[in-house]
Order: structure tokens, then C-alpha cells, then sequence
């Protein structure tokens, strides 16, 4: 029943950006003011597996503290489970990521008298503002930001996930706008991505799509549509193998071989293993209960759609896999 409580999201308060298509290549005046103020109010901040067990070494929590301290969400939406970091009201009617910090120059008055050494760790402009007059806002920062997810780093951009899929399709989309502040320049939106980072999300956020397709084509979705053809679990079972794709904490085998890691603040072969392990457990735990159930495959997920393969973990998670399309200009040459 536990897993049932985790089910606390709430995303039909935020905004869930849409995108329209936008060449990774083409010419671009932007910049980002760092401050968030776009990106980190009213926008639901989806997860992947991947940021889950990246976000522990920021938040120096295991999993499932997250969860139980109600910092990661989950709801099923759209017949898949999907998590959130959870939002806490700002300004007004207003909500914000939980890990987002807004501070005016009294914040900053504040955190000289209370958090020296954090003060000190300030840029000169934010130090200054705590000898002004007046209440304004200076900065904003996020208490993760080391290892803030993939929606977050590439804002307000994302890479179509499927991007190789559909080549003809421009690869990218924009999501919002903003950064066309003082601090723009030239740049692309392929190179505004790569600055994040985000080559290390990529893949895992690929290899994850991959698996949300075959948990569906195996009956594991939750959907009331007449046509999908469910395997027979109690919803708390099925809410459960969901939502331990998010909680790399729960699995044995991850305590066993990586007990604490969460601990150290970054560590990305050993995050690289654990998210092996939690998805192909995953995927073991889900082909088991199929076999169990002595239904055929053709008789689970969508009717009308093929069994879908299972996923080739080694392949796409493979770091020498290209993340991105090559340039057009270098190929052209
Ligand atoms: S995780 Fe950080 S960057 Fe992302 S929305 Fe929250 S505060 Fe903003």
C-alpha cells in the first residue's frame, strides 16, 4: 500500500512545456541569466531513472528519503507513471521547484549573519547586494545544481528523444522563451546543450523511453482504454515496479554493491552501474511476471500493436553511441 501513497503529484497546477521545432544548428542570440525565473517556477520538472540516482549525491539522501520526504512525486499520466520534483507555493499563487531558492538582498543580509562560510561562496555582485537598501530580488539559486536533472539543463531547450528516429524531424525543440537578456551572444542551441553537460543524460533518457514502451506493450501501463490489454497485477504491484525505476535505493542488489554511494558528491561509473542494474532488474522482474501469467505476448499492451523487443541495455546505453546528429555543414563538406 505504501507505494499507492507515493502518489502524491500534483502536475495540473504547473505548466507542462511544449515544444516547437528548432534547428540544433541554426544561428542563436541567447544566454541565460542563471537566476531561474523562467525555468524553475510554474513548470513541472519531469525525471528520468538517471536523474534520480544523480540527484542523490546532490541532496546526499538515498531514494527512497527522497520519496518519504516528499521531494520526488510520482503520478500516473497518460497510462505511464511519471515523476516529478515536488513544488512548494512561491510568491503568491505562484509554485516553484522545491529546490529552488529565491534571494533579495535581505536573503543575502541573512545568510551573511547565519551561513558565513555559505555567504562566502557567493559571486562579488550577491555579496554586495547585502549592504543595499530597500527589498529586491538578486539571484536565485538551486540547491542541486551539480547534478540538476536533464529538463533543467537543457531549458528551454529539450532533444527530441527519438530524434534518431525520425530524422527529417529537426532534432530539437524550444520549450519557452527567454535568454534574450543583456548577457546574450551568438551561439547554437547544439552548443547551449553540450555547455550543460547534457551528453550524459542523453542516453539514459533514450534507454528510458525505450523501457516505458515495453513495460506498456507488456501490459504494465495503467490505462482505462477498452483496447489495452492489461497483465493482471493489483495496481499497488504495478504502481510498485514503476516507481522503483525512481528509486535505485530499493533494489537489493544496489545496496549490496553500492552501499552508500550517495554519499560521495559525484560518481558516474558507479551511477552508470546502478542504473543497469535497476533497469534490468526491471526488465527481469517484468518478463518473469509475464511468464508467470502464461499469457502470450501478442495478447498484452495495445491491440493492434507488435510486442515490442526488450530492450538492448549494452546498445543504448553504450557511450560511444552518438547522442546527437552529425553537423549538416560537416557533412555537407
Ligand atoms: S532542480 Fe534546480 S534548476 Fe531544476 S527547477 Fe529545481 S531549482 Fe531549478
Amino acid at each position: 500500500m505504501a507505494f499507492m501513497a507515493y502518489l502524491r503529484a500534483d502536475s495540473s497546477k504547473l505548466s507542462w512545456p511544449t515544444g516547437r521545432p528548432v534547428e540544433l544548428d541554426a544561428p542563436l542570440d541567447w544566454a541565460c541569466s542563471g537566476r531561474g525565473w523562467n525555468c524553475c517556477v510554474g513548470n513541472a520538472i519531469p525525471l528520468t531513472p538517471y536523474d534520480v540516482v544523480r540527484v542523490r549525491h546532490a541532496t546526499h539522501k538515498t531514494s527512497q528519503q527522497m520519496i518519504d520526504e516528499g521531494l520526488t512525486t510520482f503520478e500516473w499520466r497518460g497510462g505511464l507513471m511519471t515523476a516529478w520534483f515536488a513544488h512548494v507555493p512561491f510568491q503568491g499563487n505562484k509554485r516553484a521547484c522545491v529546490f529552488y531558492e529565491e534571494l533579495t538582498n535581505d536573503g543575502v543580509r541573512r545568510v551573511r549573519e547565519e551561513e558565513p562560510e555559505r555567504f562566502a561562496s557567493f559571486p562579488p555582485e550577491v555579496q554586495r547586494a547585502a549592504d543595499r537598501t530597500g527589498d529586491y530580488r538578486v539571484t536565485a539559486l538551486c540547491a542541486i545544481h551539480a547534478n540538476r536533472p536533464e529538463a533543467c539543463r537543457a531549458f528551454p531547450f529539450m532533444l527530441r528523444s527519438d530524434w534518431n528516429e525520425q530524422p527529417e524531424q529537426p532534432a530539437a525543440e524550444v520549450v519557452h522563451r527567454c535568454g534574450t537578456c543583456a548577457l546574450k551572444k551568438k551561439t547554437t542551441v547544439r552548443q547551449v546543450m553540450l555547455d550543460n553537460d547534457l551528453e550524459q543524460f542523453w542516453r539514459p533518457a533514450e534507454a528510458w523511453r525505450i523501457i516505458k514502451l515495453y513495460l506498456v506493450s507488456r501490459g504494465l501501463g495503467h490505462a482505462n482504454d477498452p483496447k489495452y490489454r492489461s497483465l493482471p497485477l493489483d495496481l499497488s504491484t504495478r504502481t510498485e515496479i514503476w516507481n522503483n525505476c525512481f528509486n535505485p535505493d530499493a533494489f537489493d542488489v544496489v545496496a549490496e554493491r553500492f552501499p552508500d554511494q550517495w554519499h560521495i558528491s559525484e560518481d558516474l561509473a558507479g551511477d552508470d552501474q546502478i542504473l543497469r542494474l535497476v533497469l534490468t532488474s526491471t526488465l527481469d522482474r517484468v518478463d518473469a511476471l509475464v511468464a508467470e501469467s502464461g499469457i502470450a505476448i501478442e495478447d498484452l499492451g495495445l491491440i493492434g500493436e507488435p510486442p515490442a523487443v526488450r530492450p538492448n541495455l549494452d546498445r543504448l546505453l553504450d557511450p560511444s553511441r552518438p547522442v546527437l546528429p552529425v553537423i549538416a555543414a560537416a557533412v555537407a563538406s
